[in-house]
């Protein structure tokens, strides 16, 4: 299943840029990245699974230029 950036459409089986991984406490991996929106996103890598995304930040665009204006 590919899923992708909701802020601007980058496919996540691809992160745009790695910002650290370390190992949780049941061996899977939790990996940082950040899209090329500026978003970041948290990923949890079981072995044997496919990536999880945990969760997913704004896009840093976002909150330099319109912090709340989006919805109005
Ligand atoms: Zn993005």
């Amino acid at each position: 299943m590919a899923t992708h950036c909701p802020h601007c459409g980058w496919l996540d089986a691809e992160p745009y840029q790695t910002i650290s991984r370390r190992l949780d406490r049941d061996s899977s991996q939790l990996v940082w990245t950040r899209c090329a929106c500026g978003s970041l996103q948290l990923r949890r890598h079981q072995r044997g699974a496919e990536p999880v995304v945990v969760t997913r930040g704004r896009p840093t665009a976002d909150l330099v230029a319109a912090p709340k204006a989006s919805t109005a």
